[in-house]
């Protein structure tokens, strides 16, 4: 089956093609800056980068570039509409409704419109994405992926916060986690991995990239994350602050005189790994300076004892882990980070092939030693190849 995996943000919509059998990308491309000076890149059928600038003043009009590319005779992806068998979306917010991926009817767009409260930078794009689909491909099945769903089988001692009850009830104020299609990909495929059957899988899953969330997975489901209301709670992330005490806000607000979206801004888009370091929200440009730069060598610090934190407090909510988890940009390429993080817990029978470890990178491999009770997985992720598996489960 081809399914066409579609990502639409604000002003961008990326895409893959995907034959779900051989799970291999047919193509995959992106077009950025919609509603500006719009670019087009996609990869070619010999696997080129090719750029060109287009017209695309919504998501409809760069899906119509999409579509003539992946109709182009030259190339040859498909040969006419009907190859594509069903389109898959990337859909961040399904609230409390969606705890599995859905196909798209009007009462499901509804619904995706609702939840814009809860995530007003990613469902609109999503559904823009969405409708522009419905719009050139109108008989084509479309469903719905969410990031939240995988985090439904949360109790609710792990997403209720300790605020009155009532604002849970009208305003929907509770943990949603994030990043699901990943934590439940790369949990499917470590399960795979051990030989381990799914529900009796459990993990701590620790998806560590621009945005990082940690999973605790019991039964191969998940029973606790660290993203919250929103991503910006959890461990350190590229620009994110990640947990903080709250009372910092108001603090802050008054000594420099900040609006709310200013002070959501600071945290959003200037803390984190750039806002310790003052030099980047990319670990990479921090490694290059640790050794001479004080402020970069605290970033990483900061950074690894905020996931140490979660791996600690999902070992003792799991009571038994089968596996840790890495994947994602860090969690796939730094294996400094990955050792650091599991380093001093061979008490609990953690124990890290250091070696292995320095000589992996974005393969699935088992980097801990033979006898570790736990074992330490590298697991590359593939959300668009998880929302195809899904698209393709859903409409059968
Ligand atoms: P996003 O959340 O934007 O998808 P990624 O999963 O691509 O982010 O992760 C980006 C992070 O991964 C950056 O901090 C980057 O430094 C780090 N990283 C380290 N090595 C690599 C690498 N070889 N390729 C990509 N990212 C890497």
């Amino acid at each position: 089956m081809k399914v066409l995996v579609i990502n639409a943000g604000s002003s961008s919509l990326k895409y893959q093609l995907i034959e779900t059998d051989s799970e291999l990308v047919i193509t995959k491309g992106i077009v950025e800056k919609i509603g500006g000076e719009a670019e087009f890149s996609f990869t070619n059928k010999n696997g080129e980068k090719v750029k060109s600038k287009i017209s695309a003043k919504n998501h409809t009009e760069a899906l119509k570039v999409v579509i003539d590319s992946l109709l182009d005779k030259t190339n040859n992806f498909i040969s006419s509409l009907k190859e594509i068998d069903a389109i898959g979306h990337r859909v961040v917010h399904g609230g409390e409704e969606f705890f599995k991926s859905v196909l798209i009817d009007d009462k499901v767009i509804k619904s995706i419109e609702k939840y814009s409260e809860l995530a007003p930078l990613h469902n609109p794009p999503n559904l823009q994405g969405i409708l522009a689909c419905k719009e050139i491909l109108p008989s084509t099945k479309q469903v719905a992926v969410f990031d939240t769903a995988f985090h439904q089988t949360m109790p609710e001692s792990s997403y209720m916060y300790a605020l009155p009850y009532e604002l849970y009830q009208k305003y929907g104020i509770r943990r949603y986690g994030f990043h699901g299609t990943s934590h439940r990909y790369v949990t499917m495929k470590a399960a795979e991995f051990l030989g381990i059957k799914i529900e009796d899988f459990n993990a701590i899953s620790c998806h560590l990239g621009n945005g990082s969330s940690i999973a605790a997975i019991k039964g191969g489901k998940s029973v606790d994350t660290s993203m919250g209301f929103t991503p910006l709670e959890g461990v350190v992330m590229g620009t994110r602050s990640g947990s903080i005490d709250p009372a910092i806000i108001f603090f802050l607000m008054e000594k420099e005189n900040l609006s709310p979206k200013e002070i959501n801004d600071l945290l959003n888009k200037k803390s984190g790994l750039l806002g310790l370091s003052g030099i980047s929200n990319d670990l990479r440009d921090i490694f290059a300076k640790k050794d001479e730069d004080k402020r970069a060598k605290i970033a990483i610090e900061v950074l690894v004892k905020s996931i140490r934190r979660y791996i600690g407090a999902y070992m003792v909510e799991l009571g038994r882990v089968d596996a840790i988890i890495f994947t994602a940009g860090i969690g796939e390429n730094e294996w400094h980070i990955r050792e650091n993080c599991v380093m001093g817990l061979e008490e609990y029978g953690i124990i890290l092939d250091k070696e292995k470890n320095q000589n992996t990178r974005a393969k699935l491999s088992d980097l801990s030693m033979k006898g570790s009770k736990t074992k330490i997985l590298l697991v590359p992720t593939n959300e668009e190849l998880m929302i195809a598996l899904e698209t393709k489960w859903i409409v059968g």
